[in-house]
Formats: structure tokens, sequence, C-alpha cells
């Protein structure tokens, strides 16, 4: 199978065999079941999904079967979709599986201690069988495939997106390459936006726990959740990512099957704040291209002062837009939009990142000071900001902003883990907290449109409720049971929104532009330069 990612696009190999990414949708599924179906019961001339290794060759697979017809033994292939066709029109293998032909043939071979001169690619899709002799250039070919094979194995980088662009939207990792992004990148010609590849919406669901009596557990291949009053079954399948507030308790069972299935689980305390989640190991090739780029100082400053702009500007953005129309607003927050743009005319020029810090606290202690101003007349002054506070929030505004910084950072987390980058490596944050600096650079994106907007929309639609939404004790306030609830419906909603992103010119989900974001730093070490944190408020 290796050897059939590699002659269809050596990026495809790298990615699958080298950093060890794979994404199973529905053709891959689709695969697996007709192999399944396939292999059925031996009989006397047959043997179905048979296991083969050869030192000589250093390759091992899984043939999905072996015939003997006309007392030789030929390996068999089976293929979901549509053969080529040879010039006489009859039907040919495709250069990759041709060669994941030739390679069980040749490992049948060795097993058997005999020629095997014929290996067959049976092709479902318009029911016809291609044969693909084993002579000396076909056991050329192999050889050629497995040298390069090791090649690229050897490489710390990956290798480029593939020139034939008809195959990209046959890939299951064209989500994970993001092959049009990066031709637009490297392309002069701006005039059109890609066709769509990196999908809009995200398939999979967030799974929320927040009663405390709550159990999470495992039934087959889902996950139940149990409270007093409603118990419910969920695919794994269906699962991205489970957030557990506060005290509701998760069986082993359960955690071991979302570990397979790479579903993160977070826990936060009843507050909000982060406190852990399970990681995969990580893909090693991916994260030492990481470690090297973001010791590179200049490579630190540039991605910081490219995050911070677009932080900056959103702001900014949000505040005027906010203010349209009104005047007394307006007129209310000049100050603080004079001090937001003359921080963000600063940011290109500074040459560390502690100068950068500097200019990004100019901006917020603007952006903040203008908060109130944009709330309505109508909103209880209770519910308003008095200032930024944070361990522990002291108003009722910043309770809520602080819960919702929490989703923010376990939907960035998740898109860092998701993506195969190491969150305790960032470039701008300084670690401090149990919260990963990868996660608190990328947040900087996200904290204004992912939750201060909808925070601000949604007290000026007075959907707060001062005394069953927040508990108070001494100067301490926190959000109720049902505010948690609340501030996870508005986030829910509000990542379920879409956004036409700048890069590639394609509206997708706040959350899915979340892991696009990840994936486009990734870009930044990866030989294509100023495509990260173009995300910002139009
Ligand atoms: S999306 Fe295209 S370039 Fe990327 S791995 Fe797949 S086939 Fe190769």
């Amino acid at each position: 199978m290796a050897l059939h990612a590699l002659k269809y696009c050596e990026r495809l190999f790298y990615l699958e065999e080298v950093e060890e990414i794979r994404v199973a949708d529905g053709r891959v599924y689709a695969g697996r079941r007709l192999h399944e179906e396939v292999a059925d019961e031996d009989t006397t001339n047959e043997r179905r999904s048979i296991e083969l290794e050869s030192e000589e060759w250093g390759i091992f697979g899984k043939a999905d079967a072996v015939r003997r017809r006309d007392g030789r033994w030929i390996a068999y292939e089976h293929k979901r979709g549509r053969s080529n066709q040879a010039e006489d029109g009859s039907p040919l293998a495709w250069e990759s599986d041709r060669i994941q032909a030739i390679a069980y043939a040749v490992l049948l071979e060795e097993h058997l201690r005999e020629a095997v001169p014929e290996a067959r690619v049976r092709y479902h899709a318009n029911n016809k069988t291609a044969r693909v002799t084993i002579d000396e250039q076909a056991r050329q070919d192999l050889r050629a495939a497995i040298l390069r094979a090791q090649t690229l194995r050897n490489g710390n980088l990956r290798p480029p997106v593939t020139d034939d662009e008809c195959k990209c939207p046959n890939c299951s990792l064209a989500p994970v390459c993001l092959p049009e992004e990066e031709r637009l990148a490297l392309s002069s010609n701006e005039a059109s936006p890609p066709p769509r590849i990196f999908p809009q919406h995200r398939d999979r669901q967030t799974i929320h726990v927040t009663t405390p009596k709550s159990r999470i557990g495992r039934s087959g291949m889902s996950l139940t959740v149990n409270s007093e009053h409603k118990a419910e079954k969920i695919g794994i399948e269906q699962i991205d990512c489970v957030l557990i507030h506060g005290y509701a308790q998760i069986s082993t069972q359960a955690i071991q099957l979302c570990s397979s299935r790479d579903v993160p689980i977070f826990w936060l305390t009843s507050g909000g704040r982060f406190l852990t989640a399970t990681c995969n190991a990580g893909r090693v090739k991916q994260r030492i291209r990481q470690y090297e780029s973001l010791t590179d100082l200049s490579m630190r400053l540039r991605l910081a002062k490219r995050l911070i702009h677009a932080k900056i500007e959103t702001q900014l953005k949000f505040i005027l837009r906010a203010t349209r129309g009104a005047a007394e607003k307006r007129d209310a927050c000049q100050t603080a939009i004079r001090n937001i743009r003359s921080a963000l005319a600063a940011v290109g020029n500074v040459e560390s990142n502690e100068s950068l810090l500097g200019y990004e606290g100019q901006a917020a202690k603007a952006y903040f000071s203008a908060l109130p101003q944009i709330l309505g007349k109508r909103v209880d002054n209770r519910l308003k900001p008095t200032g930024r506070s944070r361990r522990p929030p002291k108003d009722a505004f910043n309770a809520a902003l602080s819960y919702g910084y929490s989703l923010v950072q376990a939907l960035v987390l998740r898109s860092v883990l998701a993506v195969g980058l190491e969150p305790a490596f960032g470039f701008y944050h300084q670690p401090r907290s149990a919260a990963s600096p990868l996660v608190l650079d990328l947040m900087e994106l996200f904290r204004t449109p992912l939750w201060e907007m909808p925070l601000i929309g949604s007290l000026n639609r007075g959907a707060w409720n001062l005394e069953s939404d927040f508990d108070t004790a001494h100067d301490h306030v926190w959000l109720s049971p049902e505010g948690r609830k609340k501030a996870i419906e508005i986030f829910e909603a509000r990542i379920k929104e879409s956004y036409k992103h700048p890069f590639n010119g394609h509206s997708m989900e706040y959350a899915r532009i979340v892991e696009l974001e990840v994936r486009l730093l990734e870009k930044e070490w990866s030989g294509i330069t100023g495509v990260f944190a173009q995300m910002r408020l139009r």
C-alpha cells in the first residue's frame, strides 16, 4: 500500500508513511469494506487476504487473493475504481496499482519458491480485470520504487504537491496537504480562488459533558453518556472531541476507545480553567521540523509580528464595526481607536518579541477600555466589564470572558494535535501555565472573532441573566451551571458559522478555519512563507 501511495503521489507517501498521518474518509471506508468482502473463505485453488514478507526485497504486505490458474499461482488485487485503458482498448492497470500488484507477485514468488509470471488487478467500478506481466522490467520498476521510498523516508522535507492536479480531489489526505492553497501561494495568478478541497464543515461533533454526576462509558464502538436525566449513545466515528467540564467521570474503556481513534479528551474545571488533555504521541519528523524552525529567532519574530498584527487589526475592526453609525459610541471610543491604530502601525517595525509585547499590551488596554462603550445602554451595568481580571474574575463579564477563552483554547489545542504539531513549542508566548505556548500563540487570532464578538452580541441581545447565570463569593465571580450551558451553546453556534477565509477565498466554518490556520502555520517552515495569520475581520 505504501508503494501504491508512492506511485500515486510522493507527497501522499510521505504524509502517510513518514509522518504517519492517515485520514479515513468515505472512500477509505468503502475500500476497506471491499477488501473485507473479498476476504472470504479460502478454497483449494484460492487463498484470500494472505500476508507475505520478504527480507530480500525489504517489503511486506497483505495480498487480497492468490489464485491457481493453469497450474500457476497469480496474485490478485481488488480496486473500487475503474481500470485504465490500453491503446487496443484492453483494460490496463494504473501505474500505482501495477507496482502494488508486482510487489505482491514477487512476495508470493519468494514465499512459494516458484515463478509467478502474472498478477491481476480487478476493477469493480467497470468490472474489468487488468493483467500485469511479471518480467525483468517489472522487477526493475519495483526496485526503483522501493529505493525511492527509502530515499524519501530518510529525508526531512515533505515532497512538493503533485503536478497532476486531477489526483488531489480523490485523495483522502487533501484536507491535510492543502494542495490548492500551496499552489495558490506559489502562483502569481490571484484572479480566481482555487477549487475547494479543504472541507467547509466539520463532519463530527464535540461532546460537552457538564453535569457533575455524568458517567462516560463505552459500549462497542460508541461512547455512552449517562446523567441523572438522560442517557445517550454516540458512535465514535461521529465524535471529534470530548470536553469534560467539572466532575463527570469517564471509564478507562472509554478513554482507550477515544485514544485509539485519535479523539482527544479535555478536562476543564467547573469554572472553565483548562486542566489537561489526552494527546497522541506525535509525529517525529513533523515535530523535528517544528523544533528546528521555531528555535530560529528570525522565524519566531516574523511569525509573531504576523500574528499580533492580525490580532490588533481584528480588535480595531471590531470596535469600528460596533460603533459604525453610532456617533455617541464612536466618540466615546475615539481615544481607544487612536491608541490601537498607533500600536498597529508600530508592529511592522519592531525588532524583538519583547517590543511586540509592549505594543500588543497597548492595543489590548485600549481595546478593553472600549468594550463597555460598545455594550448597549440596556445592558445591566453589573454585566459590563470593569477592566480585565483573570484569576479570579472579579465581575460577570470577566467570568464569561475567561470561560469562553477556555473553550477557544480547547478548540485550538485539538486543532494543533489534529495537525500533529507539538503544542508546547510556540514562537511568542513563554511557557508559564498549564496552557501550551503554541496554543496561546494561535488563540490570539481567534479570541475576538470566536468569543468576544458573540459574547458582546449575546449581552446586547439580553441573553444573560445576572442572577441565574453567575455565582459569586467574596470578590470572585464564575458561571453557574446554567451560565456554562449558555456559554457552550453560544460558542458552539459561533464555530459553526461560516466565514470567507482571505487566503483561499472560500467560506468555511470557524472551527475549520482554526485548523486551516494551524496547517498554514506549518507551511511557514515547509517552504511556503507568508500564508499564516491572514484571518481577520473585514
Ligand atoms: S492532495 Fe494531491 S498533492 Fe496532496 S498528497 Fe494528495 S495527491 Fe498528493
